[in-house]
């Protein structure tokens, strides 16, 4: 097997004298061959930068599920980067999560991003703190849960909240990685709630390269995440998708990280969206060293 990547920071090159925080990146599994040749592509270029580890989606229904456990498996098999396989309580009964649980770890993987799901309907876990200590039971993986600095949707109130991800992490997961946000304030004003209510595992924030403002506005209402007014400003009288959008985009998410990282962030984790380039242009501008050569199976994969 291939020699795992340590991932110990590097002092910023650029004289701030701030340890450059680990890098962890998310994608989603390929739904087609063309799409299989970019993730790959994408993740060929990402492990440059020596990440903590490359985590998968998982799609809790029919084909979904198997999409993502493949991709868990080929990522796993033929990959130096380690894996986290994202796991739901959304479309598994208890035993069948858990029995997928013991595939992974049969597989090697010993990382899991623990998580609800949109949709409880199959009467397994009701409760990630639950779901989080069964899992340390099937094995001694590294969990990773969700977290929300501008509130889950759902949330009975931003308190409660925060009690909810205490217990998660209090159930023995090591850090809580963030659903995206475009200005740092509202990262460090939960962190120090957090902070407040008890939680002292890390918080990793989540980061999401913006590409296509049209669209982003649309996901954004969907999922919490606000757009604030400032982005609008840079992105008024700008084309849809167009390179102008990608570099503003550029721009502003290398800034958002620059901030993270002043603030002593102890990790990055990008939404990747499987898009090559677009998160590595920006952990490129911000001047993470490149370590090694892709390795060679990812790049045939890519061809
Ligand atoms: P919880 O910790 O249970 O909920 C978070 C908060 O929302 C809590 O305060 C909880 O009380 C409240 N809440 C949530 N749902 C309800 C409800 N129905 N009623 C009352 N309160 C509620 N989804 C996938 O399907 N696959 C993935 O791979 C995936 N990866 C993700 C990765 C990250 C980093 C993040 C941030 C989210 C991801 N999601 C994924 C989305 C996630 O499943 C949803 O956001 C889900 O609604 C909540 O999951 P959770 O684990 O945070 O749940």
């Amino acid at each position: 097997m291939t020699s795992r990547p340590n991932p110990v920071p590097d002092l910023n090159p650029n004289g701030s004298g701030v340890p450059l925080p680990a890098l962890s990146f998310e994608f989603f599994p390929a739904r087609s061959p063309r799409m299989d040749r970019n993730l790959w592509r994408t993740m060929g270029q990402l492990e440059l930068f020596n990440p903590a580890f490359f985590s998968m989606t998982y799609g809790a229904l029919g084909s979904e599920r198997e999409h993502s456990i493949s991709a868990v498996e080929s990522l796993q098999q033929d990959g130096p980067v380690p894996v986290a396989a994202h796991i739901t309580a959304a479309g598994h009964t208890r035993e069948s999560l858990l029995a997928l649980a013991e595939r992974f770890a049969a597989l090697g993987v010993r990382r899991l991003v623990a998580l609800r799901g949109d949709d409880l309907a199959q009467g397994g876990f009701r409760d990630v703190a639950d779901m989080v200590e069964s899992l340390l039971g099937v094995a001694d993986f590294d969990i990773s849960v969700a977290a929300y600095p501008e509130v889950h949707p759902k949330a009975l109130s931003p308190e409660a909240d925060l009690v909810s991800l205490k217990r998660k992490l209090d159930a023995g997961s090591r850090r809580a990685l963030t659903q995206y946000f475009f200005d740092a304030e509202v990262f460090l004003r939960f962190r120090d709630a957090a902070l407040k209510a008890g939680i002292t595992r890390p918080l990793v924030p989540g980061i999401l390269p913006l590409h296509d403002f049209d669209k982003v506005q649309g996901f954004s209402a969907r999922c919490g995440a606000s757009v604030p007014d400032f982005l609008h400003e840079r992105f008024r009288g700008t084309r849809a998708g167009s390179a102008e959008q990608r570099e503003i985009g550029i721009d502003i998410i290398t800034g958002l990280c620059e901030n993270l990282i002043r603030e002593g962030v102890e990790q990055l984790h990008f939404y990747t969206l499987n898009q090559p380039n677009l998160s590595y242009e920006i952990v490129r501008r911000l001047q993470y060293p490149l370590r090694h050569e892709p390795a060679r199976n990812r790049l045939s994969k890519a061809a």
